[in-house]
């Protein structure tokens, strides 16, 4: 299909339409039972501090290969998860599975975790991370739950809340593609977030010269700063795009540059390295 497509929102042609259609209802079945079957596994992708590039933790990014379609970009499954009211259940796996491989690591190294709205608006999810907790024997100051500006866009309080109870907890909160939704500036003086993830898009840009990135992510900078949250910049992908944003203040960075998603051993690998690395140049 044509990237052109505008994200599938757009479709020319009858014909297209239909094989959508079917891929999609395939997908879902398929989705119904990925869990169960062990067909998903997490990658962890190292977040580093933007001066010093040391691990500060790894953000765990849901993968699933179908043993008959083969892997499928969570950009592709996610959304779609969410639409057939499969992501609570396939989020718990997430969460459970996430707490517990990282309670493996050095006690300084975090795990953030990625939320999706239906997760926040079920009141029982509370029950579910403090037991993902109990569970794993992961202290709640090490796992960091992500969540998307799209979460505030629902009616009511109810997610608020959630968050509220979440943060409680001591686990910490990150708004994660920050400046892709539709932001409000309400929900930062309401939610206490540890740190906003400024999206890959606006590090490209900036990296190209485009002027309003860069004034976009110098203003969010300036905004974490004064409500006391750290900036993540997301997708950096070469050594220009990490002084770009290091200069423009962003206080920790991730992307291919620093590490793609890696199998659970090797982040394990690299978490105990970085150890041993410390603790010989200390
Ligand atoms: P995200 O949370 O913004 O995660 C960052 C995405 O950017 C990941 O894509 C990561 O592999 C990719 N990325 C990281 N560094 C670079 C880089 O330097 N260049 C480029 N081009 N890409 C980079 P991934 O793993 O395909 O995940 C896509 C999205 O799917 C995530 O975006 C997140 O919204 C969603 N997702 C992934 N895992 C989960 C999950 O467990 N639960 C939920 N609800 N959503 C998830
Ligand atoms: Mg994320
Ligand atoms: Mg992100
Ligand atoms: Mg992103």
């Amino acid at each position: 299909r044509s990237k052109d497509a505008g994200g599938g929102k757009f479709h020319i042609y009858e014909p297209q339409l239909h094989v959508e259609a079917e891929e999609r209802r395939r997908l879902e079945v398929a989705l119904r039972t990925a869990v169960e079957q062990g067909q998903m596994h997490l990658a962890y992708q190292p977040v580093v501090d933007a001066t010093s590039t040391k691990l500060t933790g790894f953000e765990a990014l849901l993968r699933w290969v179908h043993p008959e379609y083969g892997p499928i970009s969570p950009a592709k499954f996610v959304p779609l998860a969410e639409e057939a009211r499969l992501i609570a259940p396939i989020g718990e796996w997430v969460l459970r599975t996430a707490c517990r491989e990282a309670a493996n690591w050095p006690s300084d190294v975090r795990v953030a975790v990625n939320v999706s709205p239906d997760q926040l608006h079920d009141p029982n999810f509370v029950a579910v991370v403090a037991s993902a907790l109990a569970n794993s024997g992961l202290t709640a100051d090490r796992l960091e739950l992500e969540v998307t500006e799209s979460v505030f866009m629902r009616e009511g309080t109810g997610a608020v809340r959630v968050l509220e109870r979440i943060l409680d907890l001591g686990v910490r909160l990150s708004l994660d593609d920050f400046g892709t939704g539709y932001s409000s500036l309400g929900y930062l003086s309401r939610t206490r977030f540890s740190s906003i993830k400024i999206d890959r898009s606006f590090v490209q840009g900036a990296s190209k010269g485009v002027r309003e990135a860069i004034a976009i992510i110098r203003a969010v900078v300036a905004l974490a700063k004064s409500l006391g949250m750290a900036t993540t910049a997301e997708g950096v992908e070469t050594e220009a795009e990490h002084q770009m944003v290091q200069e423009l203040g962003c206080s920790k960075v991730q992307g291919y540059y620093f590490g793609r998603p890696l199998p659970v051993d090797e982040a394990r690998n690299l978490a105990n390295q970085r150890r041993w690395n410390d603790a010989a140049a200390a």
